[in-house]
């Protein structure tokens, strides 16, 4: 493989860029082919379609190959060694190419197509200077998806059988990337999972059309075939003990998210057609009999629909609402995001912004509910809003406050068949009830030593992902059930003992 000399010493100024490099900043920048909004609409299919091999050639080919520190690499959390992938896909060794993202990354291409990239590897990519990014995260997803759909998943070197359990508890992003490391390392792997399949926000949350079930599906059964086992429609701290957990194992690893969706407390918030957000996309995006009784079912569609919040998961909402009701009987239907502060405060990847706008959704800033009003039958038909306004940010604070006050005399009356609450997660306290020697920092958020190893209060117990940072994002999960699985290793090298 061709490996491109550092330039400019240790100096990264694109002054010192070389002829060869500067001459790739002229290659025009290639959107990989989606579906158009019209068509997309009628389907729960993803949005982006995938490179084809020679555009994924070109674009990858955009890269100028910065010298060390590679400012890509330093801004991806799992650290990956996106030139040198970037170059073999430019070499046309697709397989290779995945292979480097795979010696970092446990989910690359649930990444390479969710991540926020603008401000992860893409907003730390030199070429931004001259023209857009390189499409870092549709290059991950190319290579990782073609190695999956033509080769397969590789199998990895796997370490000698250890002799030790372990129990994951949780199998979103953090729980999988703990079970395959811990699985590679030779311990048996043990996964609980409340819901009645695995892969977390994968599959019970993120709707199909930025993510297909079928790659966390994949990903499961390949760490079946590393050994992990799956014992599904069982939750911790309801079903089985923490205590239970390590009688039977040597160790513990917990994954269980922040699943607890805010409760808005505003009256009115009990009323028929009030969702909270993930019951309303697992109904909204999978079939029945993928979901656990007192689910089931489509959740309600009108012609008038109202997601309140700013961020991914609101963005998620209304674009399953929008497809809800073009396949079932609403073409004609408004879907309207009520956001309390400004279009540039919202915590939304900017793709799906503009996807969301492509697909005819409507926004609305500076606005929050007041009460949801309901009819004689006790269903909801309309919000009252009011308009608010963020109190401008105190010089003093190195990080501003947002404060968004209520601008009084300004309520006003929306029409509302089904109202959608998008108003972020909290840890879930269960678990922690059960065990009160796993000390937590907020209700279900567990007190670790440290994210580089996610140890616990409790010895032999170790957490990572959503319930250590709070809501945040699949590959900060990633990265620290990586962690934690390293740091489950070492203490299992320090026991004498087995568990029974
Ligand atoms: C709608 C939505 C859209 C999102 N979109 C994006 C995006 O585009 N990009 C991005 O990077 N991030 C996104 N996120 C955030 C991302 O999904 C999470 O940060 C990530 O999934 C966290 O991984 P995790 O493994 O910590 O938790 P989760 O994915 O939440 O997995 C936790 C698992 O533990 C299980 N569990 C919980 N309690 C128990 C118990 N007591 N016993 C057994 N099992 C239990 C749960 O059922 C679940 O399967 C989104 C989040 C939401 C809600």
């Amino acid at each position: 493989m061709q490996v491109y000399p550092k330039i400019g010493g240790e100096d990264p100024s694109l002054l010192d860029l070389d002829p060869d490099r500067y001459e790739r900043t002229n290659i025009p920048a290639g959107a990989p082919p989606e579906q158009s909004p019209a068509a997309r609409l009628h389907n729960f299919e993803m949005v982006f379609t995938g490179y084809h091999d020679a555009q994924a050639v070109v674009e990858a080919t955009r890269c100028i190959h910065c010298p060390s520190p590679e400012p890509c690499i330093l801004g991806c959390p799992v650290h990956n060694d996106i030139p040198s992938a970037l170059l073999a896909i430019e070499q046309k060794d697709f397989e290779q190419a995945a292979n480097i993202f795979r010696a970092t990354h446990n989910l690359p291409e649930v990444c390479g197509r969710l991540c926020p990239q603008e401000v992860l590897c893409e907003g730390a990519c030199t070429v931004a200077g001259f023209d857009r990014a390189v499409n870092i995260g549709k290059l991950e997803n190319f290579c990782t998806n073609w190695q999956r759909t033509q080769k397969g998943f590789p199998m990895p070197e796997m370490a000698p059988r250890s002799g030790r359990r372990v129990a994951v508890v949780g199998s979103g992003p953090a729980g999988l990337a703990a079970a395959e490391e811990l699985a590679r390392d030779g311990h048996e792997v043990v996964v609980y999972e409340e819901w009645p399949q695995p892969g977390g926000l994968l599959v019970y949350g993120i709707p199909g059309f930025k993510l297909s079930k079928e790659i966390a599906d994949a990903k499961c059964a390949h760490l079946e075939e590393l050994g992990v086992k799956f014992i599904c429609n069982t939750k911790v701290g309801r079903d089985i003990q923490v205590d239970d957990l390590q009688k039977k194992f040597d160790a513990v690893f917990l994954g269980i998210g922040a699943p607890i969706g805010h409760s808005i407390g505003l009256p009115g918030d009990d009323l028929k057609g009030v969702y909270q957000a993930t019951e309303f996309l697992v109904r909204g995006n999978l079939p029945s009999d993928e979901l656990p009784e007192g689910m089931k079912g489509l959740p309600e569609v009108g012609a008038y629909i109202v997601v309140i919040g700013g961020g991914d998961t609101s963005a998620d909402c209304v674009r399953t609402a929008r497809r809800l009701q073009i396949q079932h009987g609403f073409p004609d239907g408004e879907v309207v995001d009520y956001y309390r502060g400004a279009e540039h405060e919202m915590r939304v990847r900017e793709e799906e912004y503009v996807h969301a706008q492509e697909e005819g959704v409507k926004y609305e800033f500076h606005a929050s509910p007041v009460r949801f009003i309901g009819d004689e039958k006790g269903h909801v038909r309309q919000v009252e809003m009011q308009k608010m306004r963020s109190k401008p940010a105190d010089k003093a604070q190195r990080v501003p406050i947002k404060i968004r006050i209520p601008i009084p005399g300004s309520n006003f009356i929306v029409p509302a068949d089904i109202v959608v609450l998008a108003i972020g997660y909290g840890g879930d306290p269960l678990i922690a009830s059960r065990t009160p020697e796993l000390k937590t920092v907020k209700p279900g958020i567990f007190q670790v030593e440290s994210e580089l190893n996610g140890a616990t209060t409790m010895p032999g117990v170790y957490a990572a992902g959503d319930d250590v940072r709070g809501a945040d994002l699949i590959v900060t999960a990633v990265a620290a059930g990586r962690h934690a699985a390293w740091g489950i290793e070492s203490y299992l090298g320090t026991l004498t003992t087995r568990a029974a």
